[in-house]
């Protein structure tokens, strides 16, 4: 028969899933022979069963009575007795910390008897009875009973006055209790509830309900917490922190949680609830203070922090209430830390002999070292926040506004430092991107060029600000509040929050970037980020290589720790002065033409390889042929339509407009791009392949693979393939050839197409788009914020690989692919190979490597390192 409730004897730490996070810890001190009140958690199976079903599961009902009769028997008193009351508290406490989200209410069984019963309990003290009694009918009325909280704040605050509410005397108090009655009646129509075990019953079911409560349903996507966990709750034996002046109550953590280091932090709060001290009531004094008032329960804290840091073997928070001199402990938990002191702490502990090396890799996560590379804005300083985009590259960067490459490169070349403010970008805008400090605009999602370029930079950029109006043409911007910001103006923007900022605000460097740059470990976070990063590489099976198509970016990605390049796009070759060959190639009229364009491209695509085999030093560069669609290095319909109208337009123009409407498509992502280009257009893969092997000649040890984009049938793969070997046979070069898998019918025929590849890398930018027909470029800003707030997902799986849908084609592919060919090689260079989740499902699936920007290299790293240990997942809630 199934168990819906465990007495704190009966739990332990490890049942999260089942008795939440409070009651499997404070099972876990109960055992630990820590000073725990008595009490029993009901589990969150029955929190599941109610809220599918409406009612609480058979049998519940007389298991609470069973705990609680046991809890009575071991008091010595009953529930709500009218001499001598056992007061509760019923809590919630779900598998994921949620604070604040769902419901507590304490003092459960007062009413007009037991009262008088508790005054008695303390000493005669008619104060604290009535105060506990008005606290119990406030809290009561406001969560279980759906009040608005507002109108016992209100009697509360007109009965105080100017006074402290521990200036309120007994018969203020009851008098009080008779006030909120009264509002209880009149907003429910009934008498607050006199019955202790009604009350109890009600407040369990309250404390269900509120895992549903919209904050809380808020907070868990955000929080990607499941939605579907529920809520245990915890029923606990009161004891009282509001006395007089030798009770209290406190929190406190085991270790800085901001710095990781050991001392003592935590704040206290005299003659109060646990609910004071969070709702800010009175000032709080520091811990320390607590030694001066009560030394022998400071003594006691102190030990049982240690005891609770050498079980838990990690920085852990607590909650505890003195009463009369007594200490009790209310909760504890591994606590939450910034990204710094997570790396510091993970280490200490190991020096300590608490926990391993390998441990400590485990501690932290991807997400708190990419944290750490990014500049940030002084958090001390004030700002003016004029929008909020999307947070589409992380960091934070200060300039002057400009509105134009030319004008971003020009003054950066005088020294400035600049913010590019476009409506979105385009591949000409890359020389201004480089020289801005960061990149701002008013539309496109996390996949725009923008987003994609600036991440692949690790430049700051924040995209699809809607909210400002960009005129180009009048050189400056609106935002709402009339708020205009002309060119030349300096504006702040922060990538890790989509925040934009009038005016510069301070920035503060990243000393991580600086190590990974080569610089040695000079101070504790470093040394930390070193140590573990070093066992991480010794641990992780899966490669970790860079998408770079620049010497420059391929130099920092080796640097950063890539193992090779496992996307090399060929576009930005073609683009600047290199156009002119292009549209050259376009307007070819016969096959000799056509070749002399490509004959011209051939040398120039040559230098550029050569400069990335040359940086890449004999590691492995995957080059990737031409794959976007041919308009997009042509002019843009409409100014060559005006030229032309206009009377303005060249011969050349004139051909050029008959070409661009020739090549326009309503749907260019699923239109002439990828391997059809280079079976359509004869000579241009050709080229290319020619232009790979003669660079590879040229430098000694260059390790070239050539990988065709977007293949659907192995038909494509072998005509191109055939070619190119042929060529290679050649000159004498030995390369691997290989696919990308992107379109879902590669994936679902990898069998075959492994059969005419050497290597497949997962194209998961384009396979996503084409697995859920999300067109990549449109959606995000469209309508994905939306979708999240519906909860259709919880993440865009543009960020994190889709594990059911995309998942399940890569699983295929990996799975039919290896069958086929078991010395295919496997890999994924779409964005998703520097996510940390996603890490984690490549080396699941077996895949080799994964290749993803430079400056996502050391996240890879870590988190392949991470998926190494079994039990690890991307998260360390
Ligand atoms: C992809 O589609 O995942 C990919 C890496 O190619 P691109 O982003 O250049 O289309
Ligand atoms: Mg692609």
């Amino acid at each position: 028969m199934a168990k819906y409730v465990y007495d704190f004897t009966e739990g332990n730490k490890d049942l999260k899933d089942l008795l939440g996070g409070k009651g499997a810890n404070l099972a876990e001190m109960t055992n630990l022979g820590l000073p725990v009140p008595p009490g029993f958690t009901i589990t969150s199976e029955a929190c599941r069963h109610y809220l599918a079903e409406g009612a609480v599961p058979d049998g519940l009902e007389r298991e609470v009575a069973e705990h609680l009769t046991a809890m009575e028997k071991r008091m010595g008193k009953t529930l709500g007795q009218a001499d001598d009351p056992l007061l509760v508290s019923v809590r919630s406490g779900a598998k994921f910390s949620m604070p604040g989200m769902m419901e507590t209410v304490l003092n459960i069984g007062l009413n007009d008897e037991s009262v008088h019963g508790l005054a008695k309990q303390a000493g005669g003290n008619d104060r604290f009875a009535w105060d506990s009694y008005r606290r119990l009918i406030q809290m009561f009325g406001k969560t279980v009973l759906d009040i608005d909280g507002e109108l016992f704040e209100q009697a509360l605050e007109s009965l105080k006055g100017d006074r402290q509410d521990t200036d309120l005397g007994a018969a203020e108090l009851q008098g009080l209790v008779e006030t909120f009655k009264g509002i209880v009646r009149d907003q429910t129509g009934k008498d607050f509830p006199a019955d202790p075990r009604e009350q109890m019953r009600l407040a369990v079911m309250a404390v269900f309900d509120s895992w549903n409560a919209p904050r809380a349903i808020l907070y868990r996507r955000q929080e990607r917490i499941p939605a579907d966990l529920g809520t245990a709750v915890n029923i606990v034996a009161m004891v009282f922190g509001n006395v007089g002046n030798d009770s209290g109550t406190g929190v406190a953590f085991t270790r800085d949680p901001g710095s990781g280091q050991q001392g003592i932090y935590g704040d206290y709060l005299q003659n109060a609830q646990g609910e004071d001290v969070v709702a800010g009531i009175r000032n709080t004094i520091p811990l320390q203070e607590l030694e001066r008032l009560d030394k022998s329960s400071y003594d006691e804290l102190l030990r049982i922090m240690e005891t609770l840091e050498n079980h838990y073997r990690d920085l852990c928070d607590i909650e505890f209430t003195i009463e009369r001199g007594k200490l009790w402990m209310l909760q504890t938990r591994v606590g939450k830390r910034t990204a710094a002191a997570a790396f510091c702490i993970a280490t200490q502990l190991v020096d300590q002999g608490l926990i391993t090396l390998d441990e400590a890799v485990t501690r932290v996560t991807g997400d708190q070292l990419a944290q750490l590379m990014f500049p940030r804005f002084d958090s001390g300083t004030e700002k003016k926040k004029i929008a909020k985009g999307m947070n589409a590259s992380p960091g934070a960067a200060v300039g002057k506004v400009v509105f134009s490459s030319e004008r971003a490169v020009e003054l950066a070349g005088q020294g400035e430092d600049v913010i590019l403010v476009r409506r979105e970008t385009n591949p000409d805008d890359l020389s201004g991107m480089i020289a801005a400090r960061g990149i701002l605009t008013s539309r496109g999602g996390k996949t725009s060029h923008a987003a994609v370029v600036a991440r692949g930079m690790g430049k700051t950029c924040v995209c699809g600000a809607e909210e400002l109006e960009v005129s180009i043409g009048e050189r400056r911007f609106t935002a709402p509040g009339d708020i205009v910001v002309n060119e030349g103006d300096l504006i702040s923007i922060d990538g890790t929050t989509g925040e934009v900022f009038l005016g510069e605000v301070p920035v503060v460097d990243s000393a991580v970037v600086e190590y990974f740059e080569g610089r040695e470990p000079d101070d504790d976070l470093v040394r930390a980020v070193d140590r573990i990063m070093r066992r991480a590489d010794e641990v992780r099976r899966l490669g970790v290589r860079a998408n770079a198509d620049t010497p420059d970016d391929a130099a920092r990605a080796r640097r950063f720790g890539g193992e090779g390049i496992g996307l090399c796009r060929t576009e930005h070759m073609f683009l600047g002065e290199r156009r002119q060959l292009v549209e050259d190639l376009v307007l070819a009229s016969g096959d000799e033409e056509r070749q002399a364009a490509l004959d011209a491209l051939e040398p120039l695509q040559k230098a550029d390889f050569v400069g990335i085999f040359q940086a890449m030093e004999g590691q492995p560069v995957t080059v990737r042929l031409i794959d976007p669609p041919l308009h997009e290095f042509l002019p843009d319909l409409t100014d060559l339509s005006v030229k032309v109208a206009t009377g303005d337009a060249s011969d050349k123009d004139r051909k050029l407009l008959v070409a661009v409407k020739r090549l326009h498509e309503q749907n260019p992502m699923l239109g002439l791009r990828g391997v059809r280009l280079g079976l359509v257009i004869p000579g241009l893969f050709a080229m290319q392949v020619r232009a790979i092997a003669q660079a590879a000649k040229e430098v000694p040890g260059a390790k070239p693979e050539i990988m065709i984009p977007l293949v659907a049938a192995v038909q494509e793969l072998e005509a191109v393939r055939e070619e190119a070997a042929g060529i290679l046979a050649d000159l004498g070069v030995e390369a691997l050839i290989g696919t990308m898998i992107e379109t879902p019918r590669a994936a679902l025929t990898a069998g075959q197409v492994a059969e005419a590849a050497q290597f497949f890398s997962f194209g998961t930018n384009d396979l996503t788009q084409m697995t859920w027909g999300f067109s990549r470029d449109d959606v995000e800003a469209a309508f994905f914020s939306r979708y999240l707030e519906l909860g259709m997902f919880g993440v865009s799986p543009f960020e994190t690989l889709d594990r059911d849908g995309v998942g399940r084609l890569v699983t295929i592919a990996v799975e039919e692919g290896r069958a086929a060919r078991p010395d295919l090689k496997l890999g994924i260079c779409g964005e998703h190979g520097g996510d940390p989740d996603s890490v984690h499902f490549c080396h699941q699936a077996g895949l080799d490597y994964v290749s993803c920007s430079p400056f996502r290299i050391p996240v890879a790293r870590l988190e392949a390192g991470r998926a190494a240990f079994a039990e690890c997942d991307s998260d360390t809630r």
